[in-house]
């Protein structure tokens, strides 16, 4: 479907308005989902747009209402394995067809970090595609020694040579970071060991404990708003687990949506000492805020 460009109220032909300090009525942060417009959207993928490859109800409608009405929005993953390009083909396969520049994993956040923190510098990659080619993009050599950082991410091939060499590297100095920190992963036939438990392996060898950059760092979020140019006060999160999704969306500064969906159960809900700003059933349950929480005034057509 086609977007339909849209002017949010207060906008000129020149751009967006001033909004001044994107303050909530309390003088904190929006703590209603209606109290300040949305104007972007960031969303987890599994539990709330897909279980196990097919789409959840809503999922589509979602993806659909937020391209008719021209929103910014990106879908997150702690999955460092796949590329943007990789993911993209999967959603389509489930029915949701955006491009890849919609989407964002782990790999590119800690890239994106890393290129911050030390521009062109060497790394040794323990990772599959989605995280080399992250690192490739953001201009990093990959190599295996003499290197300022060791990276580790999702692999189903890791090897005993790989891991002596990074327990090596991280023993002489090299400052170890890791995509996630899950410890395991889903699978159909049960649970397989992710980043975070061969991360533990490596901090029991060298003592030293990895910088983790996908969620709940509030890093993965804050990276994700800046590639889309968007404000954590106009902005919500979208997840099915509190402990990961509502924490780096409410740490980061954002209104959150909790749905039921996924991990978190109804009844787990109180157990965390902070909350969702709004907790539904599903994504199908967000569909009609997308066009609800932005006032739009529609562009003319022939207008200058
Ligand atoms: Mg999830």
């Amino acid at each position: 479907m086609a977007p339909v460009l849209v002017r949010e109220a207060g906008d000129t032909a020149d751009g967006p308005a001033s909004r001044g300090p994107a303050v909530g009525q309390n003088g904190g942060m929006a703590t209603a989902i209606d109290e300040l417009p949305v104007h972007s959207w960031l969303t987890d993928m599994d539990g709330v747009l897909v279980h196990e490859q097919a789409a959840l109800p809503g999922a589509v409608e979602f993806i659909e209402a937020l391209q008719t009405h021209g929103r910014r929005f990106l879908v997150l993953t702690n999955n460092s394995i796949f590329t943007p390009r990789d993911l993209r083909a999967r959603l389509s396969r489930s029915g949701m067809d955006l491009p890849e520049e919609s989407i964002w994993t782990s790999a590119l956040a800690t890239a994106r970090f890393l290129a911050e923190q030390a521009p062109g510098a060497a790394a040794y990659v323990i990772g599959e595609a989605g995280l080399t080619s992250a690192m490739h993009d953001e201009g990093f050599i990959l190599a295996d020694a003499d290197v300022e950082f060791v990276v580790l991410g999702e692999t189903r091939t890791y090897s005993f040579e790989a891991l002596t060499r990074a327990i090596r590297l991280i023993k002489g100095g090299a400052k170890f970071i890791a995509t996630n920190p899950d410890v395991t992963g889903p699978s159909a036939e049960g649970p397989l060991p992710a980043t975070g438990a061969v991360a533990a392996m490596i901090t029991a060898a060298t003592g030293i404990s990895p910088y983790y950059i996908g969620k709940p760092n509030p890093l993965m979020m804050r990276t994700a708003l800046n590639r889309i140019g968007a404000h954590s006060e106009t902005s919500v999160m979208i997840g099915d687990r509190m402990d990961t999704d509502v924490k780096s969306g409410l740490e980061a500064g954002m209104r959150s949506i909790l749905v039921l969906s996924g991990s978190t159960g109804a009844e787990d809900i109180s157990t965390y000492p902070f909350r969702p700003t709004l907790v539904r059933d599903g994504i199908a349950d967000v569909v009609p805020m997308v066009g609800e929480l932005t006032p739009e005034i529609p562009v003319e057509l022939g207008e200058d």
